[in-house]
């Protein structure tokens, strides 16, 4: 192994690690990439919707040659109870514009294309090769990492955590908790693949033209949790996931709950004939701002899901991975040319741009979210349910009239707790989304 010095060694080839190398090798920086994944993309997994002005902002022809599946032009939300679901979607032909804003993709090709960027700008990339540890100073400078090959130690000025959700790497260094399970999801995956043609028609398509449905209700059995279906080329992206804590007291295993999604009567349609050939699982950061850590030192920042940046309201997660790779990126270019200073001191300007950015702003926003969403079971069965019983006896035309409808639905919704739990709920959503 090459033990050289670097300018900066960067753990991970996700979209934060990626993002931070390629800001780095384009300007001239000697950046060692260490993978533990047999190629970049091997160990990811994403819903998968691709955030294009994040990308844009570093590779900004991205749509040449991007390994791309669909471009969004619809979106449809579905609160699911156990028969129904009741539903908002929004579908514009304005998404089929010159640069489309959202795209689906499939990881493990994306990553591999973005890599390639990586490697062409210059950085050296090495897989299969894992970080076991960081090598610090007697004061607790971070000054290189130690990997599982032989003589494995390399030295770099600074080295950027861009590992993922486990951060394994920099909870053994002390630098950041272990992961919570109340503020981590667990994730599984399944992509169906379909006949083209077939997925056109099915979801009412042109061409490169995608739908993308979230859903949420009594699917997750009263968990905190969410499902997704995303339409590929030639595939579907079909999940579900829960948090940790709540898989820990639930009565569901996580295939259980993708099978209750894939089989409820709303998904089924969607799917048949699909012949189901990958299946993968993966944890999501779910705690927000609040689960921040630490995220600079004395040689040392940290990026992406190692840092827990993850909106999981608005479902964004790569899009902040690489806008924090790339600031971080960014940083070190500049502290490279002036100061040649990697001290907390100097790297702490990483969190300071960060704030300027929509990845601060937005967990910012939402903080109390996380508590609200995992603390109002009520989502996740007595709502969904409440709804599709009023919207039912709303369409039902059964010979009551219509003041007889509204009578029946304001008594659906006062019985049981249902009313003051619901306005408590509303109020404590309303003062958490300020
Ligand atoms: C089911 C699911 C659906 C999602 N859907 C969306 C979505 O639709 N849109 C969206 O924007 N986000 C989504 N996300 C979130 C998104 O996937 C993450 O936010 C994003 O992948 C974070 O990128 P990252 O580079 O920080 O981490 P990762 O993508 O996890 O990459 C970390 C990399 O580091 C490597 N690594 C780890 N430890 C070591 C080590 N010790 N040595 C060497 N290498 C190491 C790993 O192998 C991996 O390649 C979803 C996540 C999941 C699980």
């Amino acid at each position: 192994m090459n033990t050289g010095k670097f300018d900066a060694i960067v753990i991970g080839a996700g979209p934060s690690g990626n993002a931070a190398a390629y800001t780095m090798a384009k300007e001239g920086l000697k950046v060692l990439q260490l993978e533990r994944g047999e190629y970049p993309g091997s160990k990811n997994v994403q819903g998968a919707i691709l955030y294009a002005n994040a990308l844009e902002q570093i590779i900004p022809d991205f749509r040449d040659d991007a390994p791309l599946e669909r471009h969004i032009i619809e979106q449809r939300m579905w609160m699911l109870d156990d028969t129904s679901y009741v539903g908002m979607s929004y579908r514009s032909d304005d998404f089929n514009e010159e640069k489309p804003n959202r795209y689906t993709i499939i990881r493990a090709p994306f990553d591999r294309w973005f890599s390639s960027k990586v490697r062409e700008a210059g950085a050296t990339l090495l897989c299969e090769t894992t970080v076991t540890e960081l090598i610090r100073t007697e004061s607790g400078r971070v000054i290189g990492v130690r990997t599982d090959r032989d003589g494995g130690v390399v030295l770099a000025d600074v080295v950027v955590l861009a590992e993922g959700v486990n951060g394994l790497v920099a909870q053994r260094s002390g630098l950041r908790p272990e992961l919570k399970p109340d503020t981590v999801a667990l994730a599984v995956k399944e992509m169906h693949f379909l006949p083209r043609e077939t997925i056109e028609s099915r979801f009412n398509l042109r061409g490169s033209e995608g739908v993308v449905i979230e859903a949420m209700g009594t699917v997750t059995g009263g968990m905190s949790g969410t499902a997704f279906l995303y339409t590929n080329q030639e595939s579907l992206s079909v999940g579900i996931g829960c948090l940790v804590s709540d898989f820990k007291t639930g009565n569901a295993a996580p295939y259980e709950l993708l099978e209750r999604f894939k089989t409820h009567s709303s998904i089924a349609p969607l799917l048949q004939g699909a012949e189901v050939k990958e299946y993968s699982a993966h944890l999501i950061p779910e705690g927000g701002y609040r689960a921040i850590p630490q995220l600079y030192g004395d040689g040392w920042l940290i990026v992406g899901d190692a840092g827990q940046f993850v909106n999981a309201v608005h479902r964004e997660g790569s899009n902040m991975a690489m806008t924090t790779g790339r600031v971080a990126g960014e940083l070190i270019v500049q502290l490279c040319r002036t100061r040649s200073d990697f001290s907390a001191d100097a790297l702490g300007a990483y969190q300071d741009r960060l704030h300027k950015t929509f990845v601060m702003k937005d967990l910012k926003k939402y903080k109390d979210i996380p508590n609200f969403l995992h603390g109002t079971k009520h989502l996740f069965g007595t709502y969904p349910r409440m709804m599709s019983q009023a919207m039912q006896t709303w369409l039902r035309v059964d010979g009551a009239d219509k003041r007889e409808k509204e009578r029946q639905i304001v008594g659906m919704v006062r019985s049981s707790r249902k009313l003051t739990g619901l306005l408590g709920d509303a109020f404590r959503l309303a003062r958490a989304w300020r």
